[in-house]
């Protein structure tokens, strides 16, 4: 272990305001792993998440070395942080990584990696892991009738088993913490009759354009796109092709909005991807306006308590950093090394509005929290 010299710095800077038990640590890199330290950082600030993996944890201790899993890493990882003696220093998520590369081929490499997709694995597969889990303790539980005393459910939806050969889907925490339902409306403009159709997401993709705003992308998401020509599409009540307006809006927001900036562009020109360095500006607090008027949190408010930042000019190197905000400070994490910074700082992230700059650090992943006590409470 590497005693970082930046922490005792935080130490001083903070001093009797250091938030009691909370960990300031560093994260050691294996080689190109910041794409994992980056993310790990803001989720282990995701308060609800980091809850819910220290209560995994202290609930699974006794798996043996057979049963692990990314699940079971990550939760022994979070539990390391969690029981320093130290307030801060630096941890080396050896087994985690170890994990991650054992389970996907993709990051097995010590090629640059996409922090994203490194998202988007990991909240998938920890799904996966808790839904498996659930139903071997139903099957159990349907078993032993009386033998589900003290057992806590993972699954909230599919207690009483399948009900008329459907079987509800598992509600699992992390669906808890970050899903969201989008629903998509498409008009069709014969008839006029409208097609809804719901999907869930964990975090939102967002399209990105020079000099915008994180409310102009969503607005630009939630848009109404026409599909015409090649594109149309078939009515059922007209039952045939028909030219329809079509548009995506959010029907329930997240707790934790995760929300990815599209930087990495596929230039067919250039038969590459190109990073685009936009000025994206986001705000500390944003509200959701692109939600249904049906949505039970309309004008869902947020606030911001993570940004994970891609460093670098192109997509294929570079390096990854995240800015946290925890206890009303907020922490800059590369790897090995953290600092305090002030607030005014993260608007340095926002991009640039001139394609060569030499600020080539740039938001890339967005998490807020919802400020709505009612999301809180589930
Ligand atoms: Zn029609």
């Amino acid at each position: 272990m590497i005693m970082g010299a930046s922490g005792s710095k935080i130490e001083k800077a903070l001093g009797d305001q250091f938030p009691e038990g909370e960990h300031y640590f560093g994260l050691e890199n294996f080689g190109n792993t910041c794409y994992c330290n980056s993310v790990l950082q803001a989720l282990y600030f995701c308060l609800p998440f980091r809850d819910q993996l220290l209560d995994y944890y202290s609930q699974n201790k006794s798996v043996g070395e057979s049963e692990e899993n990314l699940l079971t890493c990550l939760a022994e990882l979070f539990t390391q942080i969690n029981s320093q003696k130290k307030k801060t220093g630096v941890i080396a998520p050896k087994r985690f990584v170890q994990r991650v590369k054992k389970q996907n081929e993709l990051f097995r490499s010590y090629m640059h990696q996409d922090a994203h997709e490194f998202l988007n694995f990991l909240l998938n597969e920890l799904v996966d892991i808790l839904e498996k889990e659930a139903k071997a303790s139903e099957a159990k539980a349907s078993k032993t009738v009386s033998g589900n005393q003290g057992q806590e459910k993972v699954s909230n939806g599919s207690i009483n088993g399948p009900v008329n050969g459907t079987t509800p889907p598992i509600v699992t925490w992390v669906h808890k913490i970050f899903q969201g339902t989008l629903t998509n409306e498409t008009k069709c403009l014969r008839c006029e009759t409208i097609t809804a159709r719901d999907e869930t997401f964990l975090d939102l993709s967002l399209d990105i354009e020079q000099n915008s705003s994180i409310t102009s992308c969503l607005r630009n998401f939630s848009s109404t796109e026409t599909l015409n020509a090649e594109d149309k599409f078939f009515c059922d009540k007209c039952c045939s092709l028909q030219e329809a307006q079509k548009r995506m809006k959010v029907k329930s927001a997240p707790r934790i909005l995760a929300l990815h900036l599209k930087r990495f562009k596929y230039i067919e020109q250039l038969g590459r991807y190109k990073k685009l360095s936009y000025r994206v500006v986001f705000p500390l607090e944003l509200k959701l306006c692109n939600t249904t008027d049906d949505a039970p949190n309309a004008e869902a408010e947020y606030s911001l308590f993570a940004v994970v930042v891609h460093v670098g000019s192109g997509p294929n190197h570079g390096h990854y950093v995240s800015l946290v905000k925890s206890h009303n400070h907020w922490l800059f994490f590369d790897d090995e090394n953290v600092e305090i910074i002030d607030e005014s700082v993260v608007q340095t992230f926002f991009g640039s509005t001139q394609e060569y700059s030499n600020n080539t650090d740039h938001g890339y992943i967005l998490f807020y929290e919802s400020s709505d006590p009612k999301a809180q409470t589930d």
